[in-house]
């Protein structure tokens, strides 16, 4: 058995700049699924939000990240992400990201949809890559860091393992480590944890269409969710109006809002601009308003995509700012000097997650969660455009800040619980898998069925259908995962099943239309309301 005194589950902006400032208190294990930066931070191109502008305000920032979250922000949250937000900004400077600066050496901002100000550092439209490269070159300089790469973490062990029976109405529930399987030698080990830090992710790959890499499937939501976590506002799942329609690619490729910042604008069929019909802002309307517009409009006229038309945007600033969507576009055939690009609304960011507190606190003690997988109260219904980097980056400084002022009662075991009588990983189950066609069928299917039923615009009917759709998918899966041995597409099957599942509640939860949620029987805001919580 491993002890750390901080583990962390995940390897993108959130893990990894908590790792950084926990290395200087204590060990850290990052444990990471995949490759060390195959996350979805590294694919982040916009950029991330703060208040740097000359004219531009923190009452600003806060109101437009109020209005885009359509009355379900919690205000203190927005308060404090906002204004701690330039100083983490310039930490993650000292610890060697670049962001593109004007010939004066000020950052060079950009302007995104639901923004009223120019407030987005970025580095070309590579922001996350090159945030990516800063953090893990950190890493690698730091002694008391181990990161482990190909371990799956399966569950968070609480008093449940020790045979206690645990419910959401427990009292007192503790995280003491986790179970991981290590990829390349199939075995499950048991990792001890002072503090256990939840930094996996999104959850895009429930939806057929996403922009998300192949390793978002949820599963520390779903883990949370099985230890009797509280999980939130799963509902309010954000498309991203513009990813370039390429069918059969997965993930899709995304055009960030930038360029609609830039001057590009949307058009339909007939290379007319439509957004204006649909709201004052429009091309750069918030990205529910957009996404919402452009299913409208592609189901009016039949068709499964829209154009993106940059015509406009001048060719050096395509070349200076845009050149990773300028080639990728390119390379499918679309030269945006002069074509016009096909664009389809893709699943791209997972607004509910874990309930935590204004620490990064979950309902479990020793357990926090920070980065996509968290709810920290901050997007509300709707996410603005480039406040997710920022909010990892607030809240993983905070989660330390709280392990530090609690270290002494966090370090202290439990003593009814000795990590010595965690039991080893049941793993009587040795049936290989007969057939993987068996669960990669299923996972297809979910996506398929959550496009359908659970997309930009839902009705009863559909998620009444969708639940029973689901129903026989957890039925299949579990019979599966009962009897063979673990692998990493089961597991991830599974969470897919769970997250999915949390998606569905929420929405049927929620008998109103707000944010990102729309519901054709219910298609107006309620007065008042109140986030779902599992
Ligand atoms: C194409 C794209 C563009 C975006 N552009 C922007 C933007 O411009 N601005 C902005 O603010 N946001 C943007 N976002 C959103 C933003 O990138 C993410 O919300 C943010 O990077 C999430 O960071 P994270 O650290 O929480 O998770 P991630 O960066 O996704 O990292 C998750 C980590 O958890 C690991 N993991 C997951 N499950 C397990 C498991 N079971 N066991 C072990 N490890 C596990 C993964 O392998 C990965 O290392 C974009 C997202 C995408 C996909």
């Amino acid at each position: 058995m491993k002890h750390y005194d901080y583990l962390i589950i995940g390897s993108g902006i959130a893990g990894l700049s908590f790792a950084l400032k926990a290395s200087r208190h204590g060990t850290v294990c990052i444990m990471t699924k995949a490759q060390r930066d195959e996350t979805n931070t590294k694919y982040a191109q916009g950029g991330i939000a703060g208040v740097f502008n000359t004219g531009d305000s923190y009452e600003k920032h806060i109101n437009d990240t109020i209005i885009a979250g359509d009355g379900l922000c919690n205000r203190e949250i927005v308060n404090l992400v906002v204004k701690e937000g330039p100083v983490r900004i310039k930490e993650l400077v000292r610890w060697g990201a670049s962001f593109d600066r004007n010939r004066n050496g000020e950052f060079n901002l950009a302007k995104e949809g639901g923004h009223s100000d120019k407030r987005i550092l970025h580095f070309q439209d590579s922001t996350g890559a090159e945030i990516e490269r800063a953090l893990l070159a950190q890493i690698f300089k730091k002694k008391n860091i181990t990161l482990l790469e190909n371990y799956f973490a399966l569950e968070l062990v609480t008093q449940h393992h020790f045979g206690k029976k645990i419910t959401k109405a427990s009292q007192g529930i503790e995280c003491f480590g986790v179970y991981a399987f290590e990829v390349n030698t199939a075995k499950v080990e048991f990792f001890s944890a002072g503090n256990v830090i939840l930094a996996s992710g999104g959850v895009g790959q429930v939806y057929a269409n996403t922009t998300n890499p192949l390793i978002a499937t949820g599963d520390g939501i779903a883990m949370a969710y099985r230890a009797k976590a509280k999980v939130e506002n799963m509902e309010f799942y954000q498309f991203h109006p513009t990813a370039l329609f390429h069918p059969g690619i997965s993930p899709s490729f995304l055009i960030t809002e930038a360029l609609r910042g830039a001057g590009a604008v949307l058009k339909n069929h007939q290379q007319k601009e439509f957004m204006y019909s649909y709201h004052a802002q429009g091309s750069l309307a918030p990205r529910d308003i957009v996404a919402r517009a452009m299913d409208s409009e592609m189901k009016k006229s039949g068709k499964s995509f829209l154009y993106l038309d940059a015509r406009k945007v001048s060719p050096v600033e395509l070349k200076k700012h845009f050149p990773n969507v300028y080639n990728h576009c390119k390379h499918a055939g679309y030269d945006m000097r002069k074509d016009l690009v096909p664009v389809v609304p893709a699943a791209h960011y997972c607004c509910g997650g874990v309930k935590t507190d204004e620490w990064g606190k979950t309902s479990i003690r020793k357990l926090y969660a920070c980065g996509e997988c968290a709810s920290t109260g901050l997007h509300g219904a709707n996410r603005l455009a480039s406040n997710s980097l920022l909010e990892a980056l607030v809240f993983s400084n905070r989660i330390l800040m709280h392990c530090l002022e609690f270290k002494k009662s966090n370090s202290q075991r439990n003593p009814n619980f000795s990590p010595k009588d965690i039991p080893r990983w049941d793993a009587s189950r040795t049936t290989n898998p007969e057939e993987l066609i068996l669960i990669l069928q299923v996972k297809k299917e979910i996506q398929e069925m959550m496009s359908s039923y659970v997309g930009i615009v839902r009705s009863d009917v559909r998620l009444e259908r969708a639940k029973k759709r689901l129903a026989m998918f957890f039925e299949e899966t579990e019979a599966l995962y009962k009897k063979t041995t673990i692998g990493v597409d089961l597991c991830e099957t599974r969470n897919l099943i769970s997250a999915g599942y949390l998606i569905i509640k929420s929405a049927m939860l929620r008998k109103e239309s707000r944010g990102l949620h729309y519901n054709t029987d219910y298609p107006f805001k309620k007065e008042s309301a109140e986030g779902t919580v599992f």
